[in-house]
């Protein structure tokens, strides 16, 4: 129906989570419509942030440097980690104001069904983490997903063998069952933190 350019690029766009054939068209015909600096500022935008953003290599979350800002923040607590299924899932906890201590990227949740076992994810470099540096507290942030909380479950076993003097605790109920942490308001996870309870 278009010429080629066009059509690679609708693809390219329809393959973004959320956006159908219809808005990749349209966004296709804005982008040919904007100056040519305004478009190539996303395609450099895109480069960019594939060249320069990494995985942290303490906790896994992304950095631009060898570790993260946050394990950087000598402000945080080392006592307590909180470990979460993907990066994009410490920013709603930030938000909530209400966990000063570090992260651990999970890369994922375990599900045998998909092929993802414990050595797909990084559970070892938290176990390893988790059993030195005078950490007290695990706080499992998983999704209150069947996948999230098996992985929970079986992180509060892994920890309480490697690392027994590790309180391991769990987000409180009330986040909406079956939901990612990605999509829960600040409020509820705030209070989901405050309530968490030992695993
Ligand atoms: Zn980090």
């Amino acid at each position: 129906m278009f010429a080629a350019p066009i059509n690679r690029l609708i693809t390219e766009l329809a393959r973004l989570p959320g956006i159908g054939q219809r808005t990749a068209q349209r966004l296709a015909f804005h982008i040919l419509r904007v100056s040519d600096e305004e478009a190539l500022a996303l395609a450099d935008a895109i480069r960019e942030v594939k060249e320069k953003v990494g995985q942290c290599e303490i906790c896994f979350n992304l950095a631009t440097d060898a570790t993260c800002l946050i394990c950087q923040d000598e402000r945080r607590d080392g006592h307590l980690i909180c470990v979460v299924e993907e990066p994009s899932d410490v920013i709603p906890i930030e938000r909530t104001n209400e966990f000063g201590g570090r992260y651990h990227v999970l890369g994922g949740a375990l599900s045998p069904i998909d092929g993802v076992d414990p050595e797909d994810l990084h559970i070892g470099e938290l176990l390893e983490r988790a059993s030195s540096n005078g950490v007290t507290e695990v706080v499992v942030a998983t999704n209150a997903t069947t996948t999230g909380e098996a992985t929970a479950l079986y992180l509060a076993d892994a920890l309480r063998e490697r690392a027994p003097g590790v309180t391991v605790t769990r987000l409180a109920s009330g986040l909406p069952v079956g939901s990612d942490l990605e999509y829960s308001d600040e409020i509820t996870l705030g209070r989901a933190l405050r309530g968490r309870r030992e695993l």
